[in-house]
């Protein structure tokens, strides 16, 4: 049973051209208890859109989200509070949502108040075991966010989240600021906390090493589509959409045997203003076809396995 079931199209506004874009174009995908799913695609992609519209910060403009088996695509704010406690973002910079004026203990504290998780002298406890759960000593809950490091930071913007004991975190770029050796702690910590708290996780990330940790299944969207869906181990190792594989192709894979070539993709990438006829991808795809330019081809093959939007898959 999935834990949420998406039909998605998110409309943004392009800035300063006054037209609307679909920058979340159609997209149908399944979010299963447990997983933690990698979104990749280049910067422009509609990664944050999709991950912004699933925790409903931005309006879906049509089609379904459902969470829990509650239909949440129209829900308004009252409704919205209640299914925030258990969809949470954490996002590049944990500073835009901490305030730089207040002690992490008051940030905390209130987030638990508000939200009723614990009451009086409970909080205390409380946010001594949230400080804990992200590796943080109990005494940082009296600095302000412009005494931590980043990594540090980071670690609150993730207590920040878990402080409402979510079911579903969705992290945009969660790690791209960090330094490397910074990354991996945060990664690990992301991956601890998954097995110990029982988490699912919408993982965004331009980094495909970082997703391929990370990730038990990978989405890859493409001008606001998602172009293919696969385990892990099964999109990395053979991918069967032209963009995926050029895409992986970029990245050296020092693991793998058999090395190949990059594949450098010709032209720029479409305005998402106005994307090509039939496969978005056709304009760049080394393998179109006439049908290609006509035919905009769906997600097709074993859903919840591998499924890919492509007349001529890769074999
Ligand atoms: Fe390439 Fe055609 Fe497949 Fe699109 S549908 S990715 S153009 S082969
Ligand atoms: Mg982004």
């Amino acid at each position: 049973e999935a834990l949420t079931k998406n039909f998605l199209v998110g409309k943004t506004v392009w800035p300063g051209s006054g037209r609307t874009l679909h920058a979340v174009d159609e997209i149908s995908l399944d979010v299963y208890p447990g997983e933690t799913l990698g979104l990749v695609g280049e910067s422009g992609s509609g990664k944050s859109t999709l991950g912004r519209c699933l925790t409903r910060l931005y309006d879906i403009t049509a089609g379904r989200l459902t969470f829990d088996g509650q239909d949440i695509s129209k829900a308004e704010k009252r409704a919205l509070t209640s299914v925030r406690r258990r969809m949470q973002m954490i996002f590049q910079d944990p500073s835009s949502s901490l305030n730089p004026r207040r002690k992490v203990r008051d940030m905390l504290g209130e987030v638990l108040d508000v939200h009723d998780i614990a009451k009086g002298t409970a909080i205390d406890e409380r946010l001594a075991e949230l400080m804990e759960i992200v590796g943080l000593r109990r005494e940082y809950l009296d600095r302000y966010p412009h005494e931590f490091s980043g990594g540090q930071r980071q670690r609150i913007g993730i207590a920040r989240a878990l402080a409402v004991e979510p079911a579903l975190i969705v992290a945009d770029e969660p790690v791209s600021a960090l330094d490397v050796s910074v990354q991996a702690q945060i990664v690990n910590l992301f991956a601890d906390l998954r097995q110990r708290l029982n988490l699912t996780y919408v993982f965004i990330a331009h980094d495909l090493a970082v997703v391929r940790q990370v990730s038990s299944r990978v989405a890859v969207m493409y001008l606001g589509s998602i172009v293919e869906v696969g385990e892990t181990d099964a999109l990395f190792g053979a991918p069967r959409h032209p963009y995926t594989q050029a895409l992986l192709s970029a990245v050296p894979q020092p693991h793998n045997r058999v090395r190949q070539g990059r594949i450098l993709l010709e032209g720029e990438i479409p305005s998402p203003l106005d994307p090509p006829k039939g496969c978005k991808f056709s304009t760049r795809c080394p393998y179109a076809k006439p049908l290609c330019h006509e035919v905009r081809p769906q997600l097709a093959g074993d859903a919840g396995h591998h499924t890919v939007a492509c007349h001529f898959p890769l074999a």
